[in-house]
């Protein structure tokens, strides 16, 4: 199969030498990445900014916005049969970005931000056979939210984790997910980034054979 797999935070600009971003390291996508490869399927990773070496094998695409993810993963979502989207994607970017550095004039500033696109919300309504994953990182309920943006983002399964977890969520080896899908939920013990990213994998690869083992109506 190949795989599409978007990692990392993205940056969303405020002039040219501040941004707004989040904690993610990357790890999870990476990891999603080289076990597919290891697997013997083809990965393309849609990457934000993050200080880690491609596993061998993977074809990196970098972007820094979410706005230059939307335009990457558009792109490549045709040539691909599933898509696993780890990346942390900033859900706001600011409404104007300056030219010039930004003063520090007066006593406080306040940001104006607008919400950046939600690629997974956009790409699942074109994915006919493809095979979507999310993920999503909570610090309330995990199991919950993850049931809701399942529904509403249209994707096969969300993988959920509790980011508050000691050992488990951003900047951490290990994670401590639990999959849920419509009709089933699955919680996994802790273990390494890269155990995780092969259940994910085998996960996809159950999910596409029930896919074309099933009848047609
Ligand atoms: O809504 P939330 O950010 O928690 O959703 C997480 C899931 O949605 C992740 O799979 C993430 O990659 C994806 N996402 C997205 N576009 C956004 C925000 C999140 O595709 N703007």
């Amino acid at each position: 199969m190949r795989f599409l797999v978007t990692a990392g935070p993205t940056r969303e600009a405020l002039d040219p030498v501040r941004f707004l971003s989040n904690r993610s390291s990357g790890r999870m996508g990476y990891a999603v990445a080289e076990a597919a490869v290891r697997r013997g399927h083809a990965a393309t990773l849609v990457s934000g900014p993050v200080s880690l070496v491609p596993p061998p094998g993977v074809r990196v695409v970098d972007v820094v916005s979410a706005e230059d993810m939307l335009a990457a993963v558009r792109r490549e979502f045709g040539a691909c049969e599933a898509l696993v989207m780890a990346a942390a994607v900033a859900d706001f970017r600011p409404v104007e970005r300056s030219a010039t550095k930004v003063k520090k004039s007066g006593a406080g500033l306040t940001l104006a931000l607008e919400r950046t696109p939600d690629i997974l919300a956009s790409l699942a309504p074109l994915k006919e056979g493809r095979i979507v994953v999310g993920f999503a990182a909570e610090t309330g309920d995990p199991l919950a939210e993850a049931r809701r943006k399942r529904r509403d983002k249209g994707a096969d399964m969300i993988v959920a984790n509790d980011v508050l977890a000691p050992d488990a969520g951003f900047e951490v080896e290990t994670n401590r997910v639990t999959f849920v899908e419509e009709n089933r939920v699955t919680a996994l013990p802790l273990m390494s980034k890269l155990d995780v990213a092969d259940h994910i994998v085998r996960w996809v690869e159950a999910a596409a054979q029930s896919r074309m083992s099933r009848p047609t109506p």
